[in-house]
């Protein structure tokens, strides 16, 4: 629960993040922001009873602005916090406490979300939008080393203490997320144990879903590692059914287009997927799994022992949580 001196806290943060801005859009939202917590600070003030009531600003739901890719912005209602695995497993008031701070973005084919060593200035939750991490080298060539949907976050190093990184991070499958101010982050980081430990936790499991590719990459034919990154996509999303160009494939396989052609016309073929003009279809995902390397059932269980929860598959025994762990 924020209470008044909390909010005006953050007002004053966001004016002060404004002040040194020079991105005049957001210099406004973090003047918008800031307004909106001075105002809701004064409205508690005025509350006869002088408590704040959690329930009455959750009556209304936040619309956030929807960011498009070309720059224009549309209303849209938020998102249920379960459809990101990490939100999921925050608690209440933790989650109360980053909710104003967050707004409903699109995520566009090809956007960038962060480049290599530029500040980064904003962290995303996805909804239902796949994002990768991406080396690029000195002759302009990219490497996928790493995915992100809505079991994670973009911009880690924000969490472990940085503000940059040597790796770029692009939408490769559209959808949505919930974007977050990275410097209003850091702030509730600093301010809560159970988040920081959470985003360690999936720090961890990513780090280790990094270093399995980087395994797998050495290891395993390009037709498992192809059924793997499939599964994890559909993971991701909410069908088997989304855009995926040979492009961003041929990236995350690290080999040529042809031999996209080749490998996903013989899933194709054998009627695993359907794939045309750049939008896939799992047809039969045991199949994939089948023809899949052991390294996506790794990284699953990974992330399951270090995140607990899933929204889809919550723990029967609740006292185990990751959350009560240190709370
Ligand atoms: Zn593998």
């Amino acid at each position: 629960m924020a209470l008044t001196p909390e909010l005006r806290e953050r007002a004053e943060f966001c004016h002060r993040l404004a002040r040194h801005c020079t991105d005049p859009d957001r210099r406004d939202s973090l003047m918008k922001l800031a307004e909106e917590f001075a105002a809701r600070a004064d409205a508690q003030e005025n509350d006869e009873t002088g408590v704040y009531r959690l329930a009455r600003m959750s009556e209304a739901p936040i619309d956030g602005p929807v960011a498009t890719g070309g720059g224009s912005t549309m209303r849209a209602s938020m998102p249920d916090r379960r459809t990101n695995r990490l939100l999921s497993l925050l608690s209440d008031d933790d989650y109360e406490r980053l909710r104003p701070l967050l707004s409903h973005v699109v995520f566009d084919y090809k956007k960038s979300l962060y480049e290599a060593s530029r500040p980064i200035e904003y962290v995303y939750f996805p909804i239902d939008g796949v994002a990768s991490l991406v080396i690029t080298t000195a002759d302009g060539s990219g490497a996928e080393v790493g995915t992100i949907g809505s079991e994670g976050m973009v911009g880690l190093p924000i969490c472990l203490g940085d503000r940059d990184a040597p790796s770029s991070v692009y939408v490769q499958v559209p959808g949505t997320a919930l974007r977050m101010d990275a410097g209003l982050f850091r702030a509730e980081l600093a301010h809560s144990p159970t988040l920081n430990l959470i985003m360690l936790r999936y720090a961890h499991a990513f780090f280790n879903q990094v270093a399995q590719s980087a395994a797998c990459a050495h290891l395993h034919r390009v037709e498992q590692r192809c059924c793997r990154w499939l599964l994890m996509t559909r993971d991701r999303m909410p069908s088997g059914d989304f855009l995926l160009t040979h492009e961003f494939l041929g990236m995350m396989l690290g080999v040529r287009r042809t031999t996209v052609t080749d490998v996903m016309g013989a899933l194709q073929k054998a009627g695993f997927i359907r794939y045309r003009r750049g939008h896939v279809t799992i047809l039969d995902a045991e199949a994939l799994h089948q023809r899949s390397c052991e390294c996506y059932d790794v990284s699953k269980l990974e992330f399951d022992r270090l995140l607990g929860d899933t929204p889809t598959a919550p723990r029967a025994d609740k006292k185990h949580r990751l959350i009560s762990e240190v709370g």
